[in-house]
């Protein structure tokens, strides 16, 4: 079956993983539009953490400068003991069941935050839980607050080296986290009208096999797309990705997976294109 025949418009360029001060990007959701709308980008998904609280700033931008906004979430899923991650693209941000669930997931990190402060603080760092707060002010907080704030103190050589001495899975100040299930998560975004696509596939480092049962067990639970192209993934990822996408029929999606300008190699618009023979899953709303 040739799902392509209908030419894709060229003109558009999409990025649908990006992320803002909402959650752990550099940028306020109003500048980061400004910033891709700059980038030749003219379909953009703002996917913070376990939040939808930057959408109304970034689409009013989005609005002002010609921007298609999806508005969108990137959700933390807990399956098989492990943490993955599904964006939601095209949800309704007032759904009722998705707000108490995003309610809950704050309400976890709230308490996971408080908990990497203790953990660091037995490893000799006292006082970055109240550091993070103050950082991340209104925004949803994440470890990447905690990596960037010991590197700011001079404690590691780099943001990276903070996952790998202390926040890292196993590592001192990692606190396991039971993250809502992926199959109510993947529900949230249904409910709310949205494509729930799995995020990064690349990035869980699963056997084959391993991997199709998270494939197989996410479509089996309403999950309908899948990262193809990434910001952090390679030519070998996105091969690999889609040949899931095509095994799984899957809908296939872009994106950078943007946080900040100091993570140099992933730029905002730059992205190559899909493979031939994938449905895009912007082919749900154009
Ligand atoms: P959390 O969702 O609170 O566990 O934080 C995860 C965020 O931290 C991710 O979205 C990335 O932005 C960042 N992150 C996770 N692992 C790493 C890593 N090994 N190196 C750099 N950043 C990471
Ligand atoms: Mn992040
Ligand atoms: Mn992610
Ligand atoms: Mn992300």
């Amino acid at each position: 079956m040739i799902l392509s025949s209908a030419r894709p418009d060229q003109s558009r360029v999409h990025d649908l993983h990006t992320h803002s001060t909402a959650s752990d990007g550099a940028f306020a959701p109003a500048e980061l539009v400004r910033l891709a709308a700059e980038s030749g980008i003219t379909d953009l998904a703002l996917t913070d953490h376990d939040t939808v609280d930057g959408l109304e700033e970034a689409a009013a931008e989005a609005e002002r400068q010609g921007v298609r906004l999806i508005p969108a979430v990137e959700l933390s899923a807990g399956w098989e003991r492990k943490s993955i991650h599904v964006v939601g693209l095209g949800i309704d941000p007032g759904n009722r069941e998705l707000r108490s669930g995003l309610a809950a997931m704050a309400e976890i990190r709230r308490l996971r935050a408080g908990e990497i402060g203790l953990r660091l603080a037995k490893c000799g760092f006292p006082d970055c839980h109240e550091a993070v707060l103050a950082a991340a002010g209104q925004g949803m907080v994440t470890r990447a607050h905690f990596a960037r704030h010991l590197f700011e103190r001079g404690e590691v050589a780099t943001v990276q080296d903070a996952f790998d001495r202390y926040l890292g899975r196993g590592k001192p100040a990692y606190v396991p986290t039971e993250w809502t299930a992926l199959a109510d998560t993947v529900g949230w975004i249904r409910g709310a009208g949205g494509v729930a696509v799995l995020a990064h596939p690349q990035r869980y480092k699963l056997t084959g096999s391993w991997m199709r049962r998270l494939l197989q067990q996410f479509t089996d639970c309403g999950g309908e797309g899948i990262e193809v192209v990434t910001g952090n993934g390679g030519p070998q990822d996105t091969e690999t990705a889609a040949q899931q996408a095509r095994r799984f029929g899957l809908l296939a999606s872009v994106g950078s997976d943007y946080h900040t300008p100091e993570h140099y190699w992933i730029k905002l618009g730059r992205l190559p294109p899909l493979p031939d023979g994938l449905q895009p899953v912007w082919s749900r709303w154009e």
